[in-house]
Order: structure tokens, then C-alpha cells, then sequence
């Protein structure tokens, strides 16, 4: 059996963000990686791929864009590179292609089995990705045959898809960068809407994301937000990273001709059936855009900020008349893309700190098992904290935390 103080599981940004912080502080640690560093980035993302968020927010443990356009949006290879490099210069001792299969406690810390070796560590960081399985509804079960199903995560470009009509399930970023994608290959597409989370691409002359990370309002702390489940909860902003730095919200989509409709409630007898609660949806959506404006609006005043163009209010969101069924039998739909979200796969954790629905408990990334750590997961300790750069912060606090653990145990 091999010995080392902490395995970290996983290496994409958030675990190697938590080796360099537990290099800083001189804990003897591994990253166990099943494929490549970025393994995710390489496998998992589309073509056409690139960050929403500008490459001036791919700030690591000491690392920060170089390059020279922090206000662009790096592609997925690019991505990989990013992460690589930052391996690299942080000398992180990875063990690639090597699948972790089981964690469990013994009496003096964790054991953690591998494809290739048993690990004997006082401390497990559990950073092996928040987005590894996308997720289906039950409901795909009524998907008439001869419909191509697929999710973000197989998907790779229009030309994977058969001719014909496409319905997008999920309204986030991925449903509404790939509706847009799959509507500019020339095949009608329908976008079924649920809650989503409108956003500008540039507000006032700047990037949204800087006025949220001006504002402070990406370091918001877990512990100061009331209702935290439903913020954990919320999906992912509709967001794309382009050179033009395009909007794509629903009046965009609805624009270029993408028919909207409202989510997907259920499919019988090969008949989809839609929610009637779009035009609340999208008033909801419209009305949460405008007290983020005012709040940015608020702070510009607060804080006497002067370099900045005079506010902006957006059109509100057309409501559209929208069908409340499909019939997936006609051949209208030859393809159902499910953008509704992702979730862990933490089938090999033998660790009782799961709840019912197979999500880690934990308070700040800080398991009720002494020693056992999470990085990466939706509002973790900050709202950044599933983005490259809320890694840097989150793997601060928790190494500090794992620190304090290692002189009490
Ligand atoms: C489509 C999409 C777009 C995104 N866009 C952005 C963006 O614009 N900006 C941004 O900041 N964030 C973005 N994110 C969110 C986030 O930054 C990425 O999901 C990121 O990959 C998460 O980093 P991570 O290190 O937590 O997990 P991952 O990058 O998924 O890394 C986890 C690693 O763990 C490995 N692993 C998993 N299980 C095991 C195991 N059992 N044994 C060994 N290794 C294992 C995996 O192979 C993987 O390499 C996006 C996410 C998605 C899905």
C-alpha cells in the first residue's frame, strides 16, 4: 500500500488549485486523474465551445492570464492548455490514466483504491468535477423511436445530427449556446424553456461578469446567503463567450426564428407536453435581470465610480404564444438535445456523507467526515465557486481547514 498525507481525486482546475495551495503549505499530497489533466475539457465540451467567462477570470493559485486579450473568451483546447500549463509550472504530482474506485475510512484516515494501486492518505479532497454526468429526465422514457437523443456532453457539432427539426430541453448556457448553434446549421429548432437566468453579455460599456466580480457579488459567501439550497439549486446564466460578444437570451433566439416553448412537463403517447407557466417564467426571469441592474447601477452610485456609460434597461423579453404540445411522431423532431444540467458521479465514494439524493453534505466544501474535503460544487463557499476562478479562494480556505486537521489528528 502507497502512503502519502492527502490524495486529491480529480485534476481539473479546482484540483489542481487545491494541490498548489497544499504545495504552498508543504503537505505531502497525489492528484489521482483517470484520463489527462483537463480530462473533461478534452472529452466533454463541443466544438465551438469557449468560456463565458473572460480570460481575465482564469485567475489560479498563483496564476493569472497572460496572454494578450483578457477580455476574449478562451476555446475548449485552449482551455486544456491553460489547465495543462498550470500543472506543469506547479509541478503537481499527477497520476494520470489512473481511476480512483473506491474511497473509504479506516482508523487512521482513508483508504483509496485504484485501478492501479491502494492509497493510505490522512485527507481526501473529492474535486473530481460537479458537471461528469449530464443529467436525463425520467421522462426521456417516452421519446418515440427513430429520435436521436443526445446531451452537451456528447454533442460535438451540427453535423453529428441527422437533418431535420431539433427540440433543446433547458434553457441555460448550454441549451442556449447550442439552440443558436444548431439554428445556424439551417434545422428549425424549438427551445423548451423552464427557469433560467437571463444576462446581457456587456452592461454599461463592460462585461457583466466584471461588474459582478466588481461588485463583489461572485465572492458572495455561503454562509451569508439565506436561502442557500435554492441558490445551489439555480441554473447555470445564459451566457456566451464570443468574439462579438453576443447576447443570447430569448428575445435573441426568438429573433433568429427559434421557436420557443415553455419546460417540458411530460411525453405521452409521443405527444410532448409543455408548461403553460412561460409568460411567469419569463417575468421572473426579466424581473431578477432588473434588480441586478440595480444593484450594479446602486454601487456605481455608491461608489462614485466614474469610468462608465450611462445605464441601460433591456427590452423585457417578448412572451411568445407558445404550443403547448408536440407531436414527437410527426418527424418534425428528429433529435432531442437534453440540456437540463449535470450532476457528480460519486458511485465510488464508500463515505457516509451522502444525502438521500446522492449529493455530499457538507458545510463550505468541509464533509462531516473528518478529513474528507469537496472543491468544485455549485455555490460551495462562494457563488463562484463551480467557475475557474472561484477555485483560487475555495482551495485556500479548505487547505487551511485540512491543515488544522492534520495537527489534530
Ligand atoms: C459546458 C460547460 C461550460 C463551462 N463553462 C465555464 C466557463 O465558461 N467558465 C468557468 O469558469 N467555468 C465553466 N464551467 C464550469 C467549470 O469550470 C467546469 O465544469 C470545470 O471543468 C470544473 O472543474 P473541476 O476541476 O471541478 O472538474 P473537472 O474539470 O470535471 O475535473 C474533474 C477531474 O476529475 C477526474 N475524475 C472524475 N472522477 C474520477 C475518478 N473516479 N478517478 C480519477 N479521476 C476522476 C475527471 O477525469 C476530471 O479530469 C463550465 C462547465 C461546463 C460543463
Amino acid at each position: 500500500m502507497l502512503k502519502t498525507t492527502t490524495v486529491v481525486v480529480g485534476a481539473g482546475h479546482c484540483g489542481l488549485a487545491m494541490s498548489r495551495r497544499l504545495a504552498d503549505r508543504s503537505i505531502d499530497h497525489v492528484v489521482v486523474e483517470r484520463g489527462e489533466v483537463a480530462h473533461s475539457w478534452r472529452t466533454q465540451r463541443w466544438d465551438s465551445l469557449r468560456l463565458l467567462t473572460p480570460n481575465w477570470m482564469t485567475r489560479l493559485p498563483s496564476y493569472s492570464y497572460r496572454g494578450s486579450d483578457p477580455d476574449g473568451y478562451l476555446t475548449a483546447p485552449e482551455v486544456v492548455e491553460l489547465i495543462a500549463r498550470y500543472a506543469k509550472e506547479s509541478a503537481a504530482p499527477v497520476r494520470a490514466n489512473t481511476t480512483v474506485t473506491s474511497v473509504r475510512r479506516d482508523d487512521d484516515g482513508y483508504l483509496v483504491q485504484t485501478d492501479q494501486d491502494v492509497w493510505h492518505a490522512k485527507s481526501v479532497v473529492l474535486a473530481q468535477g460537479a458537471n461528469t454526468v449530464a443529467n436525463v429526465p425520467e421522462l426521456a422514457a417516452g421519446v418515440p423511436a427513430g429520435i436521436t437523443t443526445l446531451t452537451p456532453a456528447e454533442y460535438r457539432n451540427a453535423d453529428q445530427l441527422p437533418d431535420g427539426g431539433v427540440l433543446v430541453v433547458g434553457a441555460s448556457a448550454s441549451g442556449v449556446q447550442i439552440a443558436s448553434e444548431l439554428h445556424r446549421s439551417g434545422r428549425p429548432v424549438t427551445l423548451a424553456v423552464g427557469e433560467h437566468v437571463r444576462m446581457p453579455r456587456t452592461y454599461r460599456g463592460r462585461d457583466i461578469l466584471w461588474w459582478m466580480d466588481a461588485t463583489g457579488m461572485l465572492d458572495e459567501r455561503y454562509d451569508q446567503i439565506p436561502d442557500l439550497v435554492r441558490v445551489r439549486n439555480l441554473p447555470s446564466m445564459q451566457l456566451v463567450g464570443s468574439p462579438e460578444r453576443t447576447t443570447v437570451d430569448l428575445n435573441a433566439l426568438a429573433g433568429v426564428g427559434v421557436r420557443l416553448v415553455g419546460r417540458l412537463a411530460g411525453i405521452r403517447d409521443g405527444i410532448a407536453q409543455f408548461s403553460g407557466s412561460l409568460p411567469n417564467i419569463i417575468t421572473l426571469a426579466d424581473l431578477k435581470l432588473q434588480r441586478l441592474l440595480d444593484s450594479i447601477d446602486a454601487w456605481v452610485t455608491a461608489t462614485g465610480f466614474d469610468d462608465v456609460c450611462p445605464p441601460q434597461r433591456f427590452q423585457p423579453t417578448a412572451v411568445p404564444d407558445a404550443a403547448l404540445t408536440l407531436d414527437l411522431r410527426s418527424g418534425a423532431i428528429r433529435t432531442i438535445l437534453w440540456a437540463t444540467g449535470f450532476h457528480p458521479d460519486l458511485s465510488w465514494l464508500d463515505v457516509p456523507v451522502l444525502d438521500r439524493k446522492g449529493r455530499v453534505r457538507h458545510d463550505g466544501g468541509v464533509t462531516a467526515s473528518p478529513g474528507l474535503y469537496l472543491m468544485g460544487m455549485p455555490f460551495m463557499r462562494r457563488r463562484n465557486s463551480t467557475l475557474i476562478d472561484g477555485a483560487a479562494a475555495d482551495a485556500a480556505d479548505l487547505s487551511e481547514h485540512l491543515v488544522r486537521h492534520l495537527a489534530h489528528s
